[in-house]
């Protein structure tokens, strides 16, 4: 699947179709971008609006639940990183969750593994939002510049906004083991 997204009214639609839209907003851009945009039928494409958690939780769990996934940390999808971190919380769930174990204890050392680092993800996520999503042409050309300067200054260093995020290791010993 491809996706896009832009600064606009929450809940718009635009009146002569989603892929008009499309084209109006990236039929400009370079190559393939215009080619996929015409790849696609008016019918295959969702426009929804995009929400993020700008006040985080103060606790994923209460008593016997928890919240895991977007359920307690939706996030921008500017790093991709949303399903990633629901599937790290299953897996640091299931890790605290012995059979035989206390289950409210289980799932307060899920709460205090996990909520520290997905709202740092959530934070990240958002700094990116901010930049992507900047619509005065004078701040965008010294955006895009001053990207352009430290790409090329400095190889790989887009790559290093993944750093703590994509070298992430599963949990191996038990609290209290
Ligand atoms: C444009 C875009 C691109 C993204 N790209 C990436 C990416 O590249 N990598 C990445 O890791 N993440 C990405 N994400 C984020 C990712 O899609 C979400 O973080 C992830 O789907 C969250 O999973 P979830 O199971 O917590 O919630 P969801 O996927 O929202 O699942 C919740 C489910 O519960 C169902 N539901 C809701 N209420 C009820 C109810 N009362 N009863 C029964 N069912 C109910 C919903 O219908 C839904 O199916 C992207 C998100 C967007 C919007």
């Amino acid at each position: 699947f491809i996706y896009a997204c832009a600064a606009t009214g929450e809940g718009g639609s635009s009146a002569d179709g989603e892929k008009a839209e499309l084209r109006r907003r990236f039929g400009q851009w370079h190559d393939p971008v215009p080619t996929l945009i015409e790849s696609v039928q008016e019918h295959e494409i969702l426009r929804n609006d995009v929400y993020h958690m700008r006040v985080p939780l103060k606790a994923f769990n209460r008593g016997r639940t928890a919240l895991l996934g977007d359920a307690a940390h939706a996030m921008a999808p500017t790093l991709g990183q949303g399903a990633n971190m629901a599937i790290e919380d299953g897996v640091v769930l299931a890790h605290h969750a012995a059979p035989d174990g206390d289950p409210l204890a289980a799932l307060a050392h899920y709460d205090r593994d996990r909520r520290p680092r997905t709202n740092a993800v959530v934070r990240r996520a958002a700094r990116i939002l901010r930049l992507t999503s900047m619509r005065s042409p004078v701040t965008v050309a010294a955006r895009d510049g001053l990207m352009r300067a430290a790409s090329r200054s400095v190889p790989g260093l887009l790559l290093r906004g993944f750093d703590g995020i994509a070298d992430w290791r599963p949990p191996t010993a038990r609290i209290g083991a």
